[in-house]
């Protein structure tokens, strides 16, 4: 079964054909680290993990990208607002650079506990200014660019089939751009390569140019990024819905403009992570939920927001809702009690991945990323008479695109002998109510690398270094 991916450009599903056989360049656009990823955005990424996945359980040789905003992503969209890591840097009474820093460590820490597979290559914009500044150069020599009195922008009326991707009429494009207030634009959807810095101002984050002092525009360093780290492999291209009108158009404009090449052949988009009502969960309204309060802090294990985004198609607004978050919680632990018992049952034995299932589960994955339909090819695995040894190199194959850490649901022997008598050593402090010794144990404990959860059924999380990969660990009755 081939693989089938619905793309943007075409708003259709076709079958995926990389520029070289056997070799797919991935992009996805990354954080804007003026604050924590909300879980929408991290839904964003969980599809973009799949689609990793799958193309590596195909075989494929993915080398992935994923860019870090840490200069010049406005509050408006369309160039205007402030920029937003000077505007967290204000809210924290902190540096544009040291906030930079700090979500960025908060981000990376938020996929590892979702088991989101990191980047082969992260791009800082700010490490890329040189990159984005020859591009721009390109622009103005090929004469895309103008200047206006706050920086060098993009003329779209000169780019043919601007629209390509958003499928939208250009006039109504326009139409909606014209919001934001900026006379010496010549077209509404033109958009900023260049901004200077305000005359009288000195920025944190500034850089000088060929223009003057200021900063890059937000597109141009997704652009510049692919091309400096994909070179000759612009395959894929990913993000969440809201990119397609602006980000990702600019950048095929820009892209395409300075290298007359066509850029990416693919673009997929997740669909909106949404609260009741309908809203989309945006860090801008301040109605975000963050993996840490949403999950960790209630003691929930963050990969039950992995399962519960396996049960919406990526291209399907997901609904969040605590009862959803409940449900989730439920269906991990059915999945994972008959698995468990399959590990148990094959005690060390190998099986052998059971093809009829295995096609199954590929029909689903390679059909656009079906995970919904993948999840009930799982459950018919798991109840159907085939050898629990078999049953279980299937799960653990299928655990591949899944990442749901199904080989560690049966750990509670490898815990080491140490780490259950500090455990019980705390658990006997807490029966004496001596918390002093009690937190002080909890803190030993972390240093030798586990989390001790307090549920009910007490559980650890085993921090294992340098990767700092998070896996749940079940205390022996
Ligand atoms: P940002 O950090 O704002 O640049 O966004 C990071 C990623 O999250 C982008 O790919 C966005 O398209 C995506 N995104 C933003 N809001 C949501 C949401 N409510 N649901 C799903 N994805 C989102
Ligand atoms: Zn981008």
């Amino acid at each position: 079964m081939k693989l089938q991916l619905y793309n943007s450009l075409d708003r259709k599903k076709s079958d995926f054909n990389p520029i070289h056989p056997g070799k797919v360049g991935l992009y996805t656009c990354g954080p804007t680290v003026y604050n924590f990823a909300h879980i929408g955005n991290l839904r964003t990424y969980i599809f973009e993990d799949i689609l990793k996945r799958v193309l590596l359980y195909n075989d494929f040789q993915v080398t992935h990208v994923m860019n870090i905003t840490d200069v010049g992503h406005l509050t408006g969209d369309r160039d205007m607002g402030e920029d937003k890591m000077e505007k967290g840097a204000l809210r924290e009474g902190r540096t544009a650079w040291e906030i930079a820093e700090f979500y960025t460590r908060a981000f990376k820490s938020d996929i590892e506990r979702l088991n989101i597979i990191a980047p082969d290559i992260w791009v800082k914009a700010t490490d890329t200014i040189d990159d984005q500044i020859a591009l721009i150069k390109i622009l103005e020599d090929t004469g895309y660019s103008y200047r206006t009195g706050d920086g060098i922008y993009f003329d779209t009326s000169k780019f043919k089939d601007y629209t390509r991707l958003s499928h939208q009429d250009i006039e109504s494009l326009r139409e909606g751009a014209r919001v934001e207030k900026n006379p010496e634009k010549r077209n509404a959807t033109d958009f900023a390569l260049w901004k200077f810095s305000p005359a009288g101002v000195r920025r944190q984050m500034e850089w000088d140019s060929p223009w003057g002092t200021g900063f890059p525009g937000w597109h141009i360093e997704c652009s510049a990024m692919s091309m400096k780290y994909l070179d000759g492999l612009l395959d894929i291209h990913c993000g969440g819905t809201d990119h397609i009108d602006v980000h990702h158009t600019n950048e095929i404009a820009q892209s395409e403009a300075a290298t007359g090449k066509k850029f990416f052949n693919y673009w997929m988009h997740g669909a909106f992570l949404i609260i009741a009502g309908g809203k989309k969960m945006a860090k801008s309204e301040d109605n975000f939920l963050t993996l840490e309060n949403a999950f960790v802090k209630n003691d929930i294990n963050p990969l039950v927001y992995r399962f519960a985004a396996f049960q919406t198609h990526y291209r399907k607004p997901m609904e969040y809702s605590e009862e959803s978050v409940q449900a989730a919680r439920n269906g991990l632990q059915h999945l994972q009690n008959p698995i468990r018992r399959v590990a148990q049952n094959s005690a060390g034995q190998k099986g052998a991945v059971i093809d009829k299932y295995k096609t199954k589960f590929l029909g689903a994955i390679n059909d656009d990323l079906n995970m919904p339909r993948a999840m009930a090819a799982v459950q018919e695995m798991l109840k159907s008479n085939s050898a629990d040894t078999d049953k279980h190199a299937t799960i653990l194959d299928y655990d591949r695109v899944l990442g749901l850490r199904l080989d560690k649901v049966d750990r509670p022997a490898e815990l080491p002998q140490k780490i259950t008598l500090l455990v019980a050593e705390r658990q006997a402090a807490r029966d004496a109510k001596d918390w002093a010794a009690s937190d002080r144990l909890r803190d030993t404990i972390q240093d030798l690398g586990y989390l001790v959860q307090d549920t009910k059924e007490l559980s650890l999380i085993h921090i294992s270094e340098p990767t700092r990969q998070l896996t749940q660990s079940r205390m022996p009755d």
